[in-house]
This record gives C-alpha cells, structure tokens and sequence, in this order.
C-alpha cells in the first residue's frame, strides 16, 4: 500500500485512477453515460472538479435494478465479465444485487488485505470467520482478504454458535472476524457453559463490519474484555466496497488509495468542516464493472485530516460511521443516535441484548428501551438504565424489563431501533 505523502499527493494518485475509470465507464456504464450525458465535456483537472458530477443516490440505483431486472444498468462490461453476485442485507427496503469482476473481485481483496494487516494480522495467523456465508458480501470478500495476507480461514458457515465456540478453541484460532453484535452473542452462550474466552480461547485480535459496534466505546471494552482480544472496526458497504480500516492507533481511516471521499451536510448538500458531522459520500476506484461516483452512502461521520499517531495520512473519521443519516432522531429537541444508546447500554454487564421505540404521544416523541438481563430478576436494573440516559443523552425513557430469550438475536445485521 501507497502511504507516503501529504494531501496534494494523496489527490495525485486518486487523479490517476479516476481519468481513466472515467473515460471508460462514460463509453460503456449505460446508468453512468445516461446520468452524466447532461453534464458536458469532462475536464477532471483536479480531484475537487469531481465535485461538478451529480451524486448517485441508492434509489436511483434501486430504481435501476427495478426497471432493467435483475442486474440494472451500472455495468461496465458484458454481463459474461463477471464471476461474483452478492446482495445487500435489504435493512432498508429491496436488497440489490451487485456484480463483481475478476479484477473488481481482487480489488476487494487487496482492501481487505489492507483492514487485516492495519489491525495486525500477519500471514500465520488463523481466522475464524463466524458467519453463515451467505448472499451478504462482507465476509467473502474477508475471506479473500486472509487468503491475499497468507493466513489460514477456517469458515464457520452452517454451524450453530456452540459448534462455532468447539471449533475456535480447537483450531486454535488466532482472529475472529464477524459483528460485534455476534461476538457478543457467542460470548454469553460461553458463558452459559462455565467457558471463559478471554482464558480459554487464542483469539488476539477481533475484526468487525456489518454494524457500527466496535467503534462504540462500551462495545469496544466489552468484547475486548470478554475476548482477551484488541478488537477493531471496518466500515463498508456492499455497492461501496471496503472503505474504511482501524489502525494500531486506534482510528478509522478511509483508505483514500482506493476511495475518494467527499463529506456534507445532508440537508443543504454543502461540504462540512472539519469536526462537524456529515454524510460520507464516496467515489471507488478499483470497481470498474461496477462503480458508485459519487455515492451517498447515508452514513453520517465527523472528518478529522489532523495526523495520526500511527502515520498515515489517510483521513480520519472520528468514531467510526456514527450511525445512519436517516436514523438521526430528535426526541423531545434532543438528537439521538442509535449508537449513543448503544453506547450507554453496553455499560451494563447485566443486559444481553435490547431494543429502543420511538413513539408519539401527544405529538411528542417518546423513547422506550426494552431490556432483557441475562437473569431473571435484576432489581433495580431499570432505574439505573433510565437514570444513566438521563444523564448522558439528557432524555428520560421509559424502561420495560423482559424475560430472558424473549429478544431476537442477530447474526448479521443488527436491528434494535424502532419507529413504532
Ligand atoms: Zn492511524
């Protein structure tokens, strides 16, 4: 990986990918050559003349994929180009599905090559991949991303959790890669058994993707805690690619060798400070079959360009994905974000999993946390809950206390907010 020199060269080797990704696409990317046909001539003299080109929304490309089934239009080349299919989860609406090249293929495992060796996983080690290896590309391009480094994969695909926990300790697993929410999840049916990972097992490091968690700092502490392990994040997504990685000193970067980002504010459109928080927008430019120019990718981060301890000179974004740009809520004039929720409810050891409502009461909107503990009757626990919101989030919720296995547990994506 390309990691030496300041913001000027960085934007010099984006230039040169970008040239010439976009000649070809406006020749044969019917979607691009259809959505940029209004825009004139193309002068890409610098990477802020980008910003000339109109977004690409994920509707329009939903849309796409609706009235030209099942693939759409976003497609470079020939359809007999490409060698992989993969759907998004569909968290939000129909799920698309996305192709990928041989070569677009092997870009997504060179970024992920690059999130491995960042957390410091070396050729040796071996990966324990918790995850059903299903339609949802986050793990498969992993997968290839172990294979690039040189370490081992034992796939966990099709397996229950305790055959998942049976298989780690047996193969002496070195990594885990799958949610946090999951790695949560496996811990506590350890637990279960009288297991204690963090002695028992040889997980040092654990990767996470498919949710926010493991930026979140109770998160974060909780699965290191439970695990003996340094666990660190990845932010992507399926029609993105892998963008971001969390490196030895404990921040996420975007890997602008591989992705230009752009970061605005989500209602005006205009671009954000330094600081402020603001919708990522991203450019790829290793998916030629497939690109996104200009994606909103409905995440919403706080940029930081101020150097990092670690070296490199990758944009920083500050927290991870702060959640999402549509989940942002404003209960009683308070804004609130799933992930400081989160937050506040990984604090208490006692909760095995819950879920947030949002509801209207007399045209004001109410909060309620649903908690499961992990015993029957923990006295007190709601009280507590409800008096640390109050105090970090600055909202009073109401608290309801449910029996143990009365919550759905996720492998994947996670979802406990609800508009209801
Ligand atoms: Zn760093």
């Amino acid at each position: 990986m390309e990691t030496t020199g300041n913001r000027n060269a960085i934007e010099e080797r984006q230039l040169k990918r970008v040239r010439p990704m976009l000649e070809t696409v406006l020749r044969t990317n019917e979607f691009y050559r259809k959505k940029f046909a209004a825009h004139g001539s193309f002068d890409i003299s610098s990477v802020e003349s980008l910003k000339r080109l109109p977004f690409t929304t994920k509707n329009e490309l939903v849309e796409d994929q609706m009235r030209l089934p099942p693939f759409g239009t976003d497609l470079t080349f020939p359809q007999e180009r490409y060698i992989r299919i993969h759907q998004t989860s569909g968290t939000t609406g129909k799920p698309m599905y996305w192709l990928d090249t041989e070569e677009s293929w092997d870009w997504w495992a060179e970024c992920w090559k690059v999130i491995l060796e960042a957390a410091g996983v070396h050729p040796g080690d071996r990966i324990y991949f918790a995850f059903s290896f299903g339609p949802f590309i986050g793990f498969w391009a992993g997968w290839e991303g172990a294979r690039k480094l040189g370490a081992m994969a034992v796939s966990g695909g099709g397996q229950t959790t305790s055959q998942r926990l049976k298989a780690i300790i047996d193969y002496g697993a070195t990594v885990l890669i799958c949610t946090p929410t999951y790695a949560l999840h496996m811990v506590s049916e350890a637990r279960k058994t009288g297991m204690d990972l963090a002695k028992e097992s040889a997980i040092r490091i654990t990767v996470h993707a498919g949710e926010p968690g493991a930026s979140i700092p109770s998160t974060k502490r909780m699965i290191e805690e439970s695990w003996g392990a340094n666990c660190f994040d990845h932010p992507g997504a399926t029609e993105v690619g892998a963008f971001g990685f969390e490196c030895q000193s404990r921040s996420v970067h975007l890997n602008e060798n591989e992705f230009i980002a752009e970061l605005l504010d989500p209602n005006t459109g205009e671009s954000v400070a330094e600081g402020e928080r603001g919708e990522l927008v991203i450019t790829n430019l290793g998916r030629l079959g497939s690109p996104v120019i200009r994606y909103r990718t409905g995440d919403l981060v706080q940029p930081s360009y101020q150097p990092c301890p670690c070296g490199l000179p990758f944009l920083r974004l500050q927290g991870g994905v702060l959640g999402r740009v549509d989940d942002m809520l404003i209960v009683r004039g308070v804004n609130v974000f799933p992930s400081a929720v989160e937050n506040v409810m990984r604090e208490f050891s006692e909760i095995e999993e819950f879920r947030v409502e949002i509801f209207d009461k007399e045209a004001m909107k109410e909060i309620k946390l649903v908690l499961e503990p992990c015993e029957s009757s923990v006295v007190g626990l709601a009280e507590q809950v409800s008096q640390r919101v109050r105090e970090r989030i600055g909202l009073r919720p109401h608290v309801e206390i449910v029996a143990p296995g009365t919550l759905p547990r996720f492998e994947l994506k996670a979802k406990r907010f609800f508009k209801v």
